[in-house]
């Protein structure tokens, strides 16, 4: 929720706000630009955020072009607040156990989009309280958001009524307008930060450019069908046939778990070292992988359209059951980084269009 209404100033505030969060000892992490992509990475500088680009995204495909906006690439935040690979404990080759002590930080998302922050909102509801490394980073964590005034290819934020418009949760939203900024602090540290950008409160003419632009992006990130009683819709159609005809051209990669920011599944090994000692460590997995299913005596899910069904309907159906919540925040990336295209808005829409029952 807005803490302040909005108010607008000049683009360049954006690098007041930067430097102030690095004096106040943030490490800023924000999109740049690494070998054509845009990843998530430490800011040692405000030139180093990415900038005159534009992502253009469809289902199996990405490019970086000239542009002037930009939603995101292939990192999520759940990159740093539960990274890929953490060491849970050590042993030594004395058989004494260690368990590491995690570096504390306090990092400053900047320019976060609104399905980006939404995901934090769902990792919440899983991870805060339960996973030390997790909880360790949320309870300092800044939030500055960037609405998008231009959602790309695979977006579907507004049907998943997680963006184009961040609406609560975020210490600092902004929006770019041409030259203008339209800013409102949804924390007592955003409201902080805001009265040092010089900005004024919104006038009648701007307000009405941002409602137009705003209204614009959300009628694009649709995706074509409604939230409005699909988990029982598709629970309905559990039987659907349609899984089995999408997985035809399914690889079993699981791209589609690792891009996701809300897929929070992994597996443990332990992993010998030469020195005599041995390390547990916790890594990524995710539901479309073989081995995830393999357990003593058999496999839950041994075929490849079982587990993508699973990955659907937790998403969309069970999630809602466990957590009150959608595990889709309709951000697209499963879409643009399967390597066949598969595109999980045209599997909902499918099943949906096929009979009750299969
Ligand atoms: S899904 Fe929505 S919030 Fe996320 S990048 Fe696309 S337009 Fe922005
Ligand atoms: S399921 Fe796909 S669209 Fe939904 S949050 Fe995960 S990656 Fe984004």
């Amino acid at each position: 929720m807005s803490l302040t209404g909005l108010y607008v100033g000049r683009a360049v505030s954006l690098r007041i706000l930067f430097s102030e969060l690095r004096r106040l000892g943030y490490v800023v992490i924000g999109y740049k630009v690494v070998d054509g992509v845009l990843r998530l990475g430490e800011l040692n500088s405000f030139e180093e955020l990415a900038h005159d680009v534009e992502d253009i995204q469809s289902p199996g495909k990405y490019s970086l072009v000239s542009g002037d906006f930009y939603r995101h690439g292939p990192d999520s935040p759940k990159r740093f607040l539960y990274p890929p690979t953490l060491t849970l404990f050590k042993v030594s080759s004395e058989w004494v156990v260690s368990v590491p002590a995690y570096e504390e930080r306090n990092i400053a998302f900047f320019g976060l989009k609104p399905c980006d922050l939404a995901s934090i909102k769902v990792l919440d509801k899983i991870l805060l309280g339960v996973d030390e490394y997790y909880t360790s980073l949320r309870k300092n964590l800044v939030l500055v958001v960037e609405n998008c005034v231009s959602p790309g290819g695979t977006c579907f934020c507004s049907t998943m009524n997680t963006g184009p418009r961040a609406r609560d949760s975020f210490d600092l939203a902004y929006t770019r307008l041409n030259d203008k900024l339209v800013v409102e602090a949804g924390s007592e540290l955003g409201l902080k930060l805001l009265n040092l950008l010089e900005v004024e409160p919104i006038d009648d003419v701007t307000y009405e450019r941002f409602e137009v632009m705003m209204r614009n992006a959300s009628e694009k990130a649709r995706a074509g069908f409604e939230l409005n009683g699909l988990p029982e819709e598709l629970e309905l159609r559990i039987e659907s046939k349609t899984y089995e005809e999408i997985v035809e051209k399914c690889l079993g990669c699981a791209n589609c778990n690792m891009v996701c920011p809300t897929c929070f599944c992994f597996d443990v090994f332990d992993v010998p070292l030469i020195d005599g000692s041995a390390e547990r460590v916790r890594v990524w997995d995710g539901c479309l992988n073989f081995t995830y299913g393999q357990v003593a005596g058999g496999h839950f899910r041994p075929d490849l359209w079982a587990r993508y069904r699973h990955f659907v309907l937790h998403k969309l159906a069970y999630w809602i059951k466990q957590f009150g919540m959608y595990g889709c925040v309709g951000c697209g990336r499963c879409i643009t980084w399967c390597p066949t295209g598969i595109d999980l808005r045209e599997t909902v829409k499918k099943v949906l269009r096929g009979g009750k029952g299969g």
